[in-house]
C-alpha cells in the first residue's frame, strides 16, 4: 500500500485531504504517450485526465460515506493502481458495509450518465463508422473504463471492494472475526486462480501482456499482503472473542463487555495491566486514566461510563 511518503498535497474537499503519488505521473505520461486514435494527443491526455476523475470521485463515495455513518475519513491517495481512501468506520456489519459499498456505487451511478452520453453522440453501431470523431471515441473510452473499473473492483478478492463487501455480509451471521477469516482465504484463492489464469494466458498467446504484467504486479503487491494481513488480524479477533469478559462492564459506544486480561499498557512505564481490575489505575505507577480505550470499537471513554448498572 502506498502511504504519504512521496506524495504531494493536491487539494482539501469537504475536509478531506487528496495527495498524489508521484508515481502516478511517471503511468500518466507512458500511458497517454500509449493511446492511438485521437486527432490529437489533447484527447489522450483528457482519457487520462477523465480516468483519474472517475476515480477520485469513486474514493470520495467511500470517505464521504465513512464519515456520514460516524467514522473517520480524511485522507485520499491517488497512485497508479487507483485510489486509496484511508477509511475506518466504526466496527458494525452495517457501517462497514455502507462506507464500502458507497465507493461501487458511484460507479453504478455513472452508467446511465455516461450510457446517455454515448448514445446522444451515436449508438455503438457508430463505432463501426470510420473515421470515429473524437468526442465519440473520448466518451466512448470513459463509459468502457467505468464499466471495468465497477466489474474489477466488484471481484470478492479481499481488498478489493467486491471481497470487501462480502466480509461485511458475513459479519451478520459469522461476526467480526470469522467474517474476515471467510473473506481473506477467499481473497487467497482469487489470487491463485488469477496467477493461474494468468499463466494460461500467457502461455496461450505466447506473449507477455502489458495488462498480464499489470495484473500479476497487482496481485503480489496488493491482494497478497492485504490478504495475508486480514488473515492475521481475524486470527487475532478470534482469539479476543474467546478471551473472558468483564461482564460487569460495557462499552458506552458499542456495548461490548471488555476482555478480561493484561490488554491495556501504561502509557507512563510501559507495563501491561487490565484496566477494569485497577479502576483505570496503573499498579506500577498509580498513572490515572481519565479514558479507557474499547478493544472492540477503539472509541475511548472514562471508566464511570463503562460500569452497566446492576440488574436488579
Ligand atoms: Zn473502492
Ligand atoms: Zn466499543
Ligand atoms: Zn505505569
Amino acid at each position: 500500500m502506498p502511504t504519504r511518503q512521496g506524495s504531494f498535497h493536491l487539494f482539501r474537499l469537504f475536509g478531506i485531504d487528496v495527495f498524489l503519488h508521484w508515481s502516478w505521473l511517471l503511468v500518466a505520461v507512458y500511458q497517454i504517450s500509449r493511446t492511438k486514435g485521437y486527432s490529437t494527443p489533447v484527447w489522450a491526455v483528457l482519457e487520462y485526465l477523465a480516468l483519474f476523475a472517475i476515480v477520485l470521485t469513486h474514493e470520495f463515495g467511500h470517505a464521504l460515506a465513512c464519515r456520514q455513518v460516524g467514522g473517520q475519513a480524511n485522507l485520499i491517495l491517488l497512485w497508479p493502481f487507483g485510489g486509496v481512501a484511508y477509511v475506518s468506520p466504526p466496527q458494525r456489519p452495517g457501517a462497514t458495509l455502507w462506507s464500502i459499498a458507497a465507493g461501487p456505487l458511484v460507479n453504478v451511478a455513472l452508467f446511465p450518465v455516461l450510457t446517455g452520453l454515448v448514445f446522444w453522440l451515436g449508438p455503438p453501431s457508430e463505432l463501426q463508422r470510420i473515421p470515429i470523431t473524437d468526442n465519440y471515441r473520448f466518451v466512448f473510452t470513459i463509459w468502457q473504463i467505468n464499466l471495468v473499473l465497477l466489474l474489477f473492483n466488484m471481484l470478492p478478492v479481499y481488498p478489493l471492494d467486491g471481497g470487501q463487501i462480502l466480509r461485511s455480509i458475513l459479519w451478520y451471521p459469522l461476526g467480526r472475526g470469522r467474517s474476515l477469516m471467510v473473506a481473506s482465504i477467499v481473497g487467497f484463492c482469487g489470487l491463485i486462480l488469477a496467477l493461474v489464469f494468468i499463466g494460461f494466458h500467457i502461455l496461450r498467446t505466447n506473449a507477455i501482456s502489458q495488462e498480464a504484467i499489470w495484473l500479476v504486479i497487482l496481485v503480489l503487491v496488493i491482494v497478497l499482503p492485504n490478504c495475508w494481513r486480514g488473515f492475521q488480524e481475524a486470527q487475532a479477533l478470534l482469539r479476543l472473542a474467546k478471551a473472558p469478559r468483564h461482564d460487569d462492564f460495557a462499552c458506552p459506544n458499542c456495548h461490548a463487555a471488555p476482555v478480561a486480561g493484561n490488554f491495556w499498557v501504561c502509557g507512563q512505564c510501559r507495563t501491561a495491566f487490565d484496566t477494569f481490575s485497577t479502576g483505570a489505575t496503573c499498579p506500577q505507577c498509580g498513572a490515572q486514566f481519565a479514558n479507557t480505550a474499547c478493544m472492540e470499537c477503539g472509541i475511548l471513554s472514562p471508566l464511570s461510563e463503562w460500569a452497566k448498572p446492576p440488574v436488579l
